[in-house]
């Protein structure tokens, strides 16, 4: 199984061509800013809210409750946040004067525009998709995929990212299985989950092993609620 998400087309990132992390791709941003505007589109991971949360030294439930949405997703049964625009312009709440505000620590989707990732659920291989016609210019050189994943700090955080699609799909098959939100116990299974995912983080500590930590601490709590 692979999670893939839409792109800002709204079309699958699946019939986006692909590239593999050794074929050129001397994309350079040119800093137009129609990726930050008119999003609704922005889903967060916990490692996400997580990095924001550092970044504005607000504590992860606080900047859910004050930048996100919080809903169960559809297609999966599980809780997701996604950010919520500016309700006058339509646009990313951190897209201050032509600039992200919160650059270095901006959602993995963002890091990646105009990529997609898809992450194979089974064996955690992550592939890439090219969003057409491509944004900004080219740099001419002889640059490659991998050299853009580097710049943009996404391949030091793949492991975690690929961890959580993993983690993820796991949970949602657990939910499904279960009946999914017909279960009479599947408010406070998601409630709890969503806690674990999001939220029971501390700042002052690195993400994954608090992370992994939550995970094994759901499991015996998921077997006694389902
Ligand atoms: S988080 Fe930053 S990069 Fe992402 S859409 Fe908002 S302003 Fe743009
Ligand atoms: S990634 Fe593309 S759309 Fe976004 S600011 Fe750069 S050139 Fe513009």
């Amino acid at each position: 199984m692979r999670a893939i998400e839409p792109g800002r087309c709204g079309e699958c990132w699946d019939a986006c061509p692909r590239l593999s992390a050794g074929e050129p791709f001397d994309f350079a941003c040119a800093g137009c800013g129609d990726c930050c505007r008119q999003r609704r589109d922005l889903v967060l991971s916990g490692f996400d809210l997580y990095r924001i949360a550092r970044r504005l030294r607000l504590s992860p439930r606080i900047v859910a409750a004050a930048f996100c949405k919080s809903y169960i997703a559809p297609e999966s049964c599980l809780p997701a946040l996604r950010l919520t625009p500016d309700p006058k312009t339509g646009n990313c709440r951190f897209f201050e004067g032509s600039a992200c505000a919160i650059h270095a620590a901006r959602p993995l989707a963002c890091a990646l525009y105009p990529l997609g990732q898809s992450i194979d659920t089974e064996t955690a291989a992550v592939e890439y998709y090219v969003q057409t016609p491509l944004c900004g210019a080219r740099t001419g050189e002889a640059r490659t995929l991998r050299d853009y994943l580097n710049d943009a700090a996404v391949t030091e955080r793949a492991g975690i990212d690929a961890r959580w699609a993993v983690v993820c799909t796991r949970l949602s098959q657990r939910l499904q299985a279960a009946g999914g939100q017909e279960n009479p116990h599947f408010t406070a299974a998601a409630r709890r989950i969503e806690r674990a995912l999001y939220y029971e983080y501390s700042l002052g500590d690195e993400f994954y092993p608090q992370f992994c930590q939550n995970i094994e601490i759901l499991q015996p709590l998921l077997d006694r609620m389902l």
